[in-house]
């Protein structure tokens, strides 16, 4: 009854069940979320994509003068 259900690290998509526990592109659900994970540790830090790299932008305004 407790049929673990894999999914995708990068996506949280339900993999496949077609395509058996060992799918293609097994524990991602597709090609691109297998190179996504892949991009995140060559490009040397965990960014997932889809959030936006905080920048140093200046909440305040501080125009005194
Ligand atoms: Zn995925």
């Amino acid at each position: 009854m407790s049929a673990k259900q894999s999914k995708c690290p990068i996506c949280s998509k339900e993999l496949p069940g077609g395509l058996g526990p060992q799918g293609e592109h097994h524990p991602f659900c597709s090609k691109r979320c297998q190179q996504m994970d892949l991009g995140k540790w060559l490009d040397g830090r965990y960014s997932i994509p889809g959030r936006q790299i905080e920048r140093d932008e200046p909440e305040m305004s501080d125009n005194e003068q």
